[in-house]
């Protein structure tokens, strides 16, 4: 790595470390929406924008932005960023990196020529909905989907989001002004940590993410009979608990077996009334299943529901589906996706596509503005935790991908 270089990826990281210390826990790190923590990460991503000569400022929802203004006043802005909140005992990196390499590059291009477009950072206020159970709250304000009804919920304390807007300096009744117009957005770019296994597998540094995979979730309620366990005989029962065991079976079977990258998961089993000597009479099984296209993920959710009913009749059981979350996927914009790979090329590298089985800022930004991803690898697939890594030499790998792809965009 080329000293520059090697310096940009120490400050990076440095940073990082820093930003963890705006933590309301004394023993990890846990950054929430609206909190003082919030604000002083959002102060210290300015500064750092103003020590380098960049614009800043925080937009009406608790954003924070940062600009590299194009030579040209009334031109669109290309905007790279993440998000700067985390969810409890996280990492360092899931977000934050995104937004900190995204100042490197503001940064390295206010000393070359002036851009065609506005060069944006973005640092969104809330990605992960620890505080108010809402997910994407920054960038769907962006996108112009804040909903108005969630200024009514609450977090754990009781406090709304009204009155923690006001509290932070922030206005209930301006949250709108945070919207951007979609002509104004030349495209997102988002540089994030794979938080998976992929990369690392293929001994890979870095990846272009095709979409963000469309996600659905269900609560299963099996209804057996309860019953003695010693004096039940065995062509008697309606266990319901070993119904679920099949239909679990079942559902990691399909997935497996499935052409297109599906996956489905049951985190969790409740069972009723739970006891040693007692047949399970009632089980709800949570179910998330996602795919990179809705009608993949829809015909895997067709096929483990006629079995759970097929299942349900041969045990005598009843079997009920509650969905009650459904994301639909998102795809990558297909030219940023091949100008992320001919700018590898360019830095010398040829990397993967890979999808996201998790969501990101981008799903959001995705309908206002076309959107592109590169992913990290992560050591280990380790995210969400204080073990989260991320390797010094992709960082910097990172870095020259994007700066080519920059590169590439000013001469379009
Ligand atoms: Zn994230």
């Amino acid at each position: 790595m080329p000293a520059k270089t090697q310096d940009i990826v120490a400050r990076v990281l440095a940073r990082c470390d820093q930003l963890a210390q705006f933590s309301e826990l004394e023993d990890g790190v846990l950054r929430q929406y609206l909190t003082p923590e919030h604000r002083a990460a959002n102060q210290q991503v300015a500064q750092w924008l103003n020590d380098a000569g960049l614009m800043s400022w925080q937009d009406s929802v608790g954003n924070q932005w940062g600009r590299l203004p194009a030579a040209k006043e009334n031109v669109p802005r290309l905007i790279l960023g993440s998000h700067l909140d985390t969810v409890p005992f996280a990492g360092k990196y899931d977000g934050i990196l995104g937004v900190l390499l995204a100042v490197e590059l503001l940064s390295y291009f206010s000393d070359q020529a002036p851009l065609p477009f506005h060069l944006d950072v973005v640092g969104f206020a809330d990605e992960e909905g620890t505080r108010f159970g809402t997910t994407l709250i920054g960038s769907k304000a962006l996108a112009g989907q804040f909903a108005s009804h969630w200024l009514q919920l609450t977090d754990r304390s009781g406090t709304t989001m009204a009155d923690a807007l006001q509290e932070f300096g922030l206005s209930a009744d301006q949250t709108s002004a945070a919207t951007l117009n979609a002509r104004d957005i030349l495209a997102y770019w988002e540089v994030h940590i794979e938080q998976g296994p992929v990369l690392e597998a293929l001994q890979q540094p870095l990846g272009v993410v095709s979409g963000i995979a469309g996600a659905k979730r269900a609560h299963i309620r099996i209804q057996g009979q309860a019953g003695h366990a010693g004096t039940t005989p065995m062509h008697m029962r309606q266990d319901a608990l070993a119904g679920a065991a099949e239909l679990i079976q079942f559902i990691e079977t399909s997935a497996r077996g499935g052409q297109h990258q599906e996956v489905a998961t049951v985190g969790n089993v409740n069972v009723k009334p739970g006891a040693a000597n007692v047949i399970a009479g009632a089980c709800t099984l949570t179910l998330d299943v996602r795919a990179l296209n809705d009608a993949d993920r829809d015909a895997l959710v067709l096929r483990i529901e006629a079995f759970a009913q097929q299942m349900a009749a041969q045990r005598q059981l009843n079997c009920e589906f509650d969905w009650y979350h459904e994301a639909p996927a998102v795809l990558c914009n297909n030219h940023i996706q091949q100008q992320f790979h001919q700018a590898a090329r360019n830095a010398g590298l040829q990397i993967p596509t890979l999808p996201s089985g998790a969501g990101h800022d981008a799903m959001a930004v995705a309908s206002v503005a076309p959107v592109g991803m590169l992913f990290l690898r992560s050591p280990g697939g380790i995210s969400h935790h204080p073990d989260e890594r991320v390797i010094a030499d992709d960082i910097g790998l990172a870095f020259n991908v994007m700066k080519e792809a920059l590169m590439l965009q000013a001469l379009k």
